[in-house]
C-alpha cells in the first residue's frame, strides 16, 4: 500500500497526539509507583521496531531512573502464521537480578510476548519480568497467553497504525494512532 502523504488511507484517528501523551503519562505514573517501591531502576526492554516511539516518550515521562535496551522478534502473522516467533536481536544489558519491563506497541494474540517472557527471557535470571503495552487488543488473545501489567488503552479488534505501529513498514511516523481504511485484517 503506497502513500504520498502521511495520513493517506487513514480512515479515522483513534488516539490523537494529546490523548497519547495523556496515556503515556498515566502509564508512567503507575510504573513509577511500583518500581519506586522496589528501590531498583528497571530495565525498559523495547521490542523493535513498533515500540520505539512509545518507549522514547515513556522513558522521558518516567520520573524514576531506568536503563533501556532492545530485543527484536520475528513474528509470523495471519496467513503467514507458519511457525513460532524467533529472536532477531538480543539485549546487551546483563539482566540477571534486574527488574525487566518489556515495552511493546500492542498486545494482540499474545504469541510474541508469551514467547519472550516464557521461553526467551527466563535464561537471564531477571529479578522480575513485567509487560507494558501501549495498546491491548484482548479480543484476539490466545488462551493462556500473557497479559499486560500496564496498558495505555484497551482497543477493539481493529488494525491500527502510527506512533510506531506499521502496515508493511509504512505509517510508523504518524504522530497519532489511526485506523486504516483498507487493511487486510480487522478491516473497518
Ligand atoms: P501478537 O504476537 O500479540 O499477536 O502480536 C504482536 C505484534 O503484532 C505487535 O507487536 C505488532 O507488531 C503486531 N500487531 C498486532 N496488532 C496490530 C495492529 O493492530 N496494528 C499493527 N500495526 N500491528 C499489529
Ligand atoms: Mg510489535
Amino acid at each position: 500500500m503506497r502513500r504520498t502523504t502521511k495520513s493517506q488511507q487513514v480512515a479515522r484517528v483513534l488516539f490523537s497526539e494529546a490523548q497519547l501523551s495523556a496515556m503515556v503519562g498515566r502509564v508512567a505514573r503507575e510504573i513509577e509507583r511500583d518500581y519506586r517501591a522496589l528501590g531498583e531502576p528497571p530495565v525498559l526492554l523495547g521490542v523493535l521496531n513498533g515500540s520505539v516511539v512509545f518507549l522514547s516518550d515513556l522513558m522521558r515521562a518516567l520520573e524514576i531512573p531506568c536503563d533501556v535496551d532492545f530485543v527484536a522478534v520475528q513474528s509470523y502473522r495471519g496467513e503467514r502464521s507458519t511457525g513460532a516467533p524467533q529472536l532477531r536481536l538480543s539485549p546487551k544489558t546483563p539482566l540477571a537480578g534486574r527488574h525487566v519491563l518489556v515495552v511493546e506497541d500492542i498486545l494482540d494474540t499474545g504469541v510474541t510476548l508469551s514467547y519472550l517472557c516464557r521461553e526467551y527471557l527466563p535464561q537471564f535470571d531477571a529479578a522480575s519480568v513485567k509487560l507494558c503495552a501501549l495498546l491491548d487488543k484482548p479480543s484476539r488473545r490466545l488462551p493462556g497467553a500473557v497479559c499486560a501489567d500496564y496498558a495505555g488503552a484497551v482497543i477493539p479488534d481493529l488494525f491500527v497504525v502510527g506512533y510506531g505501529l506499521d502496515y508493511d513498514e509504512a505509517y510508523r511516523d504518524l504522530p497519532y494512532i489511526g485506523v486504516l481504511s483498507g487493511a487486510p485484517e480487522h478491516k473497518e
